[in-house]
């Protein structure tokens, strides 16, 4: 029977359609050493940002030669050593289109936050304050909004911060393409030189800079705000830290950390910041999405192979 390990949690209806499919699902977080007891029985790895898979538990799966597929149940892969899986002869999948709307939503979100100091707002007047003349805001309307990386979740916020009147321009490392056309492509420098607000929404490569560190943030226009819902490592927080402290930038908002949970980050106690805890995906929508993509991945992955003779007989 194929075996499937739920390592991060996964939408109930979902997982009730794989045990309906006679699978033998197992939901439950192993902490690293007990996955690497624990990997080796199963066919199936589906995990979320919380397991890491590392080399050392791919040799483990690789023991046994049962692990066939490891799925992301999300976007970004970083937490999987992709390479090394497929040198081990371990599929790799993730579910890139589920959460794209979820995470342009959580941008605008945060956008309004800072442009009227919702986040400060909430904070303060729970303790009493009403701080009425502080909180001078600016519209979002008319606005320009940077995107660096214009796929899935930077052209999803380009759509709808267009509708709320933003003037958007983009880079991407690919370049123009004529599909986008109606918005305006910048390099790096001219985007961060004339953007209001700036949204990253590039992948994470472990091995490569911040995208926007010290360098980066000096050529943004004063007083501007920097929006990552992408990765932790995308940004150089120590940078945007010393850019708040100064005044630079206006303010932040930040859904991601290098490490996560965050704990005594000192951007969660800055007032300038915009706080979530890497909650992008985390609505009831996108985790529908990404547990209905995950059954599909599965079903498709294991067609022709045992998994037929599975569904044929339920
Ligand atoms: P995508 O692959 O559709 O788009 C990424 C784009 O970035 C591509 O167009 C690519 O060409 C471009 N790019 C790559 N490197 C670049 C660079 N150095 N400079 C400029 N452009 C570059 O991915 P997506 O679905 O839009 O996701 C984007 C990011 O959002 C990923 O990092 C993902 O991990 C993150 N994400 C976060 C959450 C969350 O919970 N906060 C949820 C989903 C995705």
């Amino acid at each position: 029977m194929l075996r499937i390990l739920i390592a991060d949690g996964m939408e109930e209806v979902a997982v009730k359609k794989l045990k309906d499919m006679n699978f033998d699902v197992v939901e439950k977080h192993y902490e690293k050493e007990e996955l690497i007891n624990q990997v080796k029985n199963f066919d199936v790895l589906v995990v979320r940002s919380a397991t890491k898979v590392t080399r050392d538990i791919i040799d483990a799966a690789a023991e046994t030669n049962k692990l066939k597929l490891i799925i992301r149940g999300g976007v970004g892969l970083d937490n999987i050593d992709v390479e090394y899986a497929k040198v081990r002869g371990i599929s790799v999948r993730n579910t890139p289109n589920a959460s794209s709307t979820s995470v342009a939503e959580l941008v605008l979100g945060h956008i309004f936050s800072m442009a009227r100091y919702l986040h400060n707002a909430n904070i303060t007047m729970r303790k009493g304050q009403w701080n009425k003349k502080i909180y001078k805001g600016i519209e979002i309307e008319g606005k320009t909004l940077g995107i660096i990386g214009f796929g899935r979740i930077g052209r999803e916020t380009a759509r709808k911060a267009k509708a709320l009147g933003m003037n958007i321009v983009f880079y991407d490392i690919v370049g123009p393409k004529m599909e986008f056309r109606e918005y305006k492509y910048c390099n790096l420098d001219q985007l961060l030189a004339i953007s209001d607000f700036v949204s990253i929404h590039v992948p994470y490569d472990k091995g490569e800079r911040a995208i926007i560190g010290k360098e980066e943030i000096k050529k943004m226009k004063d007083g501007a705000y920097l929006i990552n819902c992408a990765r932790g490592g995308v940004v150089d927080e120590d940078a945007l830290l010393e850019a708040l402290d100064s005044g630079k930038l206006a303010g932040a908002a930040v859904d991601v950390f290098v490490k996560e949970p965050a704990g005594n980050n000192p951007l969660c106690d800055h007032d300038k910041v915009s706080l979530t805890p890497h909650i992008g995906a985390s609505t009831k929508e996108a985790q529908r999405r990404i547990g209905e993509e995950i059954v599909e991945i599965i079903l498709n992955f294991f067609e022709g192979s045992e998994l037929n003779s599975y569904v044929e007989s339920i």
